[in-house]
């Protein structure tokens, strides 16, 4: 099996980043990830305003996977997140939901012991996942902090083992990377960070030739869900909602009266990205009313 060095880190989602590994599909995988914060907090007694910000947030990779296309969709399946056994939190004054609130800098340490996060005394049972993944956009970088149709910084809770991931391919190869593992997360990252662990990854890749989805799609067990994002919580919730709409009409031959109408009935908005400069919505639509097919195309 081919591992990637938790080493091997960018900052960036663009072609400008030389691949650092290349996989077949169907190939296992296994790549490191450093902490989002770079493992550059070690202690409660670390001064925030010594953290060097350019190593925040990183992924590793990219790893060039054969046979990727433009126009094709990259299938990704989380076969299984490992994290560290302690990861660290953070508050950061103006970040996160409460930006406007004055409160201070502030670090905790948090242990994690058989399955569960010890969060003063209070034990969580963790939900490993990913929280940034993605491919290289068209053209251009964009920082692997933030958001869009290429994956990034999407801080989906449920990115985790078990479920499948399709990106759009946007350069031959994709140009995938991924890190900023959570122990758990719960929707929206209220603080701006969650239980942040380097952890290990494993992964295999399949492409779908000659589709592609407009934005990521996650399944899970007995859900699809289109996340998308905007430059508000309400711009990202309407994005979601359009393109659950016009999957549905594609799925059933409905007007848009009639998917828009299901959508109030079986479709979940639910927010996963509320902390940073782009808002992440994902629409959550049972496998019962919807096949791929329709979701990308
Ligand atoms: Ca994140």
């Amino acid at each position: 099996m081919k591992v990637v060095s938790r080493s091997k880190v960018v900052y960036s989602f663009s072609l400008k980043n030389s691949p650092v590994e290349y996989v077949k599909p169907g190939e296992l995988i296994m790549i490191e990830t450093e902490d989002a914060l770079g493992g550059q907090i070690r202690s409660e007694n670390y001064l925030l305003e010594k953290i060097d910000w350019s190593m925040v947030n990183g992924a590793t990779g990219p790893i060039f996977v054969e046979g990727a296309e433009t126009g094709d969709t990259l299938a990704v399946d989380i076969l299984d997140v490992k994290t560290a056994d302690h990861g660290v939190i953070v508050v950061v004054p103006k970040n996160g939901v409460l930006s406007s609130k004055n409160f201070n800098a502030s670090v905790k340490i948090v242990k994690i012991r058989d399955g569960f996060a010890i969060f003063d005394r209070v034990r969580v049972k963790t939900r490993p996942m990913i929280g940034t993944i993605g491919v290289s956009p068209e053209a251009g970088e964009i920082p692997t902090g933030s958001l869009g149709r290429h994956g990034g910084n999407m801080d989906v809770k449920k990115l985790t083992a078990g479920t499948r991931l399709y990106l759009p391919v946007f350069v031959e190869g994709a140009l995938f990377a991924a890190g900023d593992i959570h122990a758990l997360q719960a929707d929206g990252e209220l603080c701006v960070s969650s239980v942040e662990v380097a952890g290990e990854v494993l992964l295999r890749f399949s492409l779908i030739k000659n589709k592609t989805p407009e934005w990521p799609i996650l399944e899970t067990h007995d859900t699809f869900e289109i996340l998308a994002c905007g430059e508000s919580l309400n711009e990202a919730a309407a994005i979601a909602t359009e393109s659950a709409v016009v999957a549905l009409m594609r799925e059933h031959g409905w007007s848009f009266e009639e998917a828009y109408m299901f959508g109030s009935i079986a479709v979940d908005l639910e927010i996963n990205q509320a902390v940073d400069p782009k808002k992440g919505v994902r629409a959550v639509i049972p496998k019962e009313y919807i096949t791929l097919n329709s979701l990308i195309k």
